[in-house]
């Protein structure tokens, strides 16, 4: 039985499913509906006078300057526009350190004087807030008495409204920076990474002789996986609604061995949650495409089709909130967590990244030309080279204290960053760097600006799940990303380490045909070198086998276990100028970032240890403790009716619940004061590495005993719902 306070959360969670009345929307084409909520290039040109128009679309586009003398038509037209959508208020979107989005809503209302209110939205209520940030991390950029943080609009995504029942508000994506115009979040350097890498890999189209192209932006497609709990279910886990993952429990009898859950047919109710999400994410212009089980049992995916890297990061955040907001009304909590449940596998977020040009071409095609196939080449080399000379700056990108739980678990690829390119890429770089077998006096197999590259199949290239940073015939897919995390972070990085390398080749290129050297001849000697170089990060072997960490190591490859030891590098010269070369982040935005996911790891650990410290005080010990008892009444009831002799049975179960209790209260002791012992560390990184080496293995005993337990203990007294009912009650 549920006590009173049980019942009430089991209400609280799951009394309101507010299922909306799609009559117009089911079964509609996307096309249909698509962009409805979302104040676009459509709507603006329905609305705004055409010069306006005209010069809004090449700011969005082309990135050209914002003119203030704009603003004031923009803002009334889009307020308009939002209130014939039925919103009331207006929110500055933003994306703060937290990881998470924040907003602040203001209602369309100024008084005008006469006791009433007029419906206002200036240009200046448009461009620029302020919201009161002193409680957003910093990393010590604002001190407390300046603690004001600016937002600014980013015309390059489109606003939008989220309707509630009682009225929509108008979303704005904005920028977030601090008084003395330091980054406070992660699109402003997400913003310089993309226009870096432009104009370091218009130097290689130009050097191809490529007049025409205005720009070169990469693309991300976001997979985004997660899971599906019952909330009836996750009301009564303290760990999954304070934590996002199970801090305990032991194994479900039936896992993901049958693998009848990956691509298997959707569940009705989970079903039923995927199509209103899809359908809320279409109106959010949010191209919403695939969607499948996955791998674990109750664990899903979904996969847009790739948009521009800006927009693709802010619409994978409001995909994530959309997620979470919705599944309620389905009677589901949606876990985001990249390791929700242990012993099955957790969930990531793989970032499929392109770059292309201003007039559509995508630079990572292999090509059909000798022309097309050179400058693939170059681009394919810039790419090893970066994550060859800048993997730690890489792995920043996906640090956390989720991520650490399925990086090398033998489920997603190790921490190690290698590259896939499939056999025959391979083999082609292999023909450069060897010259075609050059011992046997043979010319080079690729000769540059002569030789096609053969056909590259799309879906050989796409086998090997275990290598972190494949080539998939078009793209790279970056697969190391957690499931919880923004793609920004992971992307600022990726262009970044790119920009430093197309640098470095453009730079090369460059001064030989200053020279007088033709492209071709200085191709033929640089691309050779480059793959020699490089090619140590090529790696297209088995990224779970034990052998490859001792592999790696012997190539040189860094292998940062964790995120501790992961962040410790921020700091480091040549990490940092893989950010300060291109202007992307500057040494203090840098050393705050650092700082703030240092701290925001040793919180993570601390709430961990405390909610595993409160659940086994509250619920595992005193069910333990029911069962004692019971155990004991038997063992002496058996010893009255049978005799001293004939109690081997009970006396095993007694003692064996009595030595894992006794072993648990031991450790939520040694728990407690390693919680204590980290929350009173000064420094970031002395309290992150504390964390690390005393919270993750106190909690570990915690649970050995207490999973042991609760295969102990009488089903009547457990109040945890188990993982058996978590993972297959969808
Ligand atoms: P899977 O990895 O499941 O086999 P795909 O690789 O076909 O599926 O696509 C996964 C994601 O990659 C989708 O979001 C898709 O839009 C994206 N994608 C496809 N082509 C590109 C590209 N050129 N640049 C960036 N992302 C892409
Ligand atoms: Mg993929």
């Amino acid at each position: 039985m549920h006590s009173p306070r049980m019942k009430a959360m089991l209400q609280a969670m799951n009394d309101n499913p507010v299922i909306p009345d799609r009559q117009d929307e089911k079964g509609r084409a996307a096309e249909d509906i698509f962009g409805q909520n979302v104040f676009g290039l459509p709507a603006m040109r329905k609305r705004l006078p055409k010069e306006v128009y005209r010069k809004l679309e090449r700011i969005i586009r082309d990135g050209d300057r914002l003119d203030p003398a704009m603003a004031d038509v923009v803002a009334s037209a889009m307020k308009d526009w939002a209130m014939e959508h039925g919103a009331t208020h207006y929110t500055h979107w933003f994306h703060p350190m937290t990881g998470l989005t924040a907003e602040k809503h203001d209602a369309f209302l100024t008084p005008t004087g006469d006791g009433q209110v007029i419906s206002e939205f200036s240009g200046k209520m448009l461009i620029s807030g302020e919201p009161d940030a002193s409680s957003f991390p910093s990393g010590g950029i604002r001190s407390t008495f300046e603690a004001r943080g600016y937002t600014a609009w980013d015309p390059s995504v489109p606003a939008f409204i989220i309707p509630q029942p009682y009225g929509a508000t108008l979303h704005i994506p904005t920028y977030f920076y601090s008084y003395s115009g330091e980054a406070l979040d992660r699109k402003i350097p997400l913003l310089r990474s993309i226009a870096a890498l432009s104009q370091q890999a218009i130097r290689i189209l130009r050097l191809f002789g490529n007049t025409k192209a205005k720009f070169v932006r990469p693309n991300v497609g976001p997979e985004q996986e997660y899971f599906l709990v019952d909330s009836r279910l996750a009301a009564l886990r303290p760990d999954l609604l304070l934590t996002g993952r199970t801090l305990l429990g032991a194994p479900s009898p039936k896992g993901q061995e049958m693998e009848d859950h990956y691509f298997g047919a959707i569940p009705s109710r989970v079903m039923s949650f995927m199509q209103d999400l899809e359908i809320e994410l279409l109106k959010l212009g949010i191209p919403a495409k695939t969607r499948h089980n996955e791998v674990a049992p109750g664990q899903f995916e979904l996969a847009p089709v790739f948009e521009e890297a800006n927009i693709a990061c802010d619409h994978n955040m409001l995909c994530m909130n959309m997620m979470r907001h919705l599944a309620p009304r389905h009677g589901f909590v949606c876990l985001l967590h990249e390791k929700p449940f242990a012993g099955v596998n957790g969930s990531g977020k793989h970032n499929n990244w392109s770059l292309s040009d201003s007039e559509g071409n995508n630079l990572l095609n292999p090509g059909g030309t000798p022309q097309d196939n050179a400058q693939f080449l170059v681009f394919l080399a810039a790419v090893l080279r970066a994550v060859h000379k800048h993997a730690p700056a890489l792995r920043l990108g996906t640090v956390g204290a989720g991520n650490d739980h399925r990086l090398g678990a033998n489920e997603a690829p190790p921490a190690i960053l290698s590259v896939y390119l499939g056999e025959q890429l391979a083999g082609v770089l292999d023909a450069f760097v060897n010259g075609g077998q050059a011992a046997e006096g043979k010319k080079p197999v690729m000769e540059i600006g002569v030789s096609t590259l053969p056909p590259l199949p799309v879906d050989l290239s796409d086998r090997n799940r275990t290598s972190p940073f494949a080539f998939t015939g078009n793209k790279f897919e970056f697969r190391a990303v957690g499931s919880s995390q923004s793609v920004a972070p992971v992307n600022i990085a990726l262009n970044a380490a790119v920009a430093c390398a197309l640098d470095d080749i453009a730079t090369d290129l460059e001064a030989s045909t200053a020279a007088g050297t033709l492209l071709n001849t200085a191709l033929q000697e640089l691309l050779p070198r480059l793959f020699r170089e490089h090619m140590p990060v090529v790696f297209n072997g088995n990224g779970y086998a034990d052998s490859w960490p001792e592999e790696a190591a012997r190539r040189g490859l860094p292998n940062d276990k964790d995120t501790v030891a992961a962040l410790e590098r921020y700091s480091e010269p040549a990490v940092m100028d893989v950010f300060l070369r291109c202007g992307i982040l500057t040494e203090r935005e840098m050393l705050s970032r650092q700082e703030i996911l240092l701290e925001n790891y040793s919180k993570t650990l601390c709430i961990e240890g405390r909610v595993m410290a409160d659940m086994v005080r509250m619920s595992v010990l005193p069910a333990s403790q029911e069962s004692l008892r019971r155990s004991a009444d038997t063992l002496l009831k058996t010893r009255e009716v049978l005799g001293e002799e004939a109690t081997g049975t009970e006396e095993e179960m007694f003692s064996a619940l009595h030595s894992h209790m006794t072993a648990l209260v031991g450790g939520v002791k040694a728990l407690e004061s390693a919680v204590a012992a980290v929350a009173a560390t000064e420094g970031a990184l002395a309290q992150a590495r504390a964390a690390r080496d005393s919270i993750l293995p106190a909690m570990q005993v915690c649970r050995e005993h207490a999973d042991v337990l609760e295969r102990m203990v009488d089903d009547a007294f457990w109040s945890l719902p188990r993982y058996a009912e978590l993972l297959w009650s969808n």
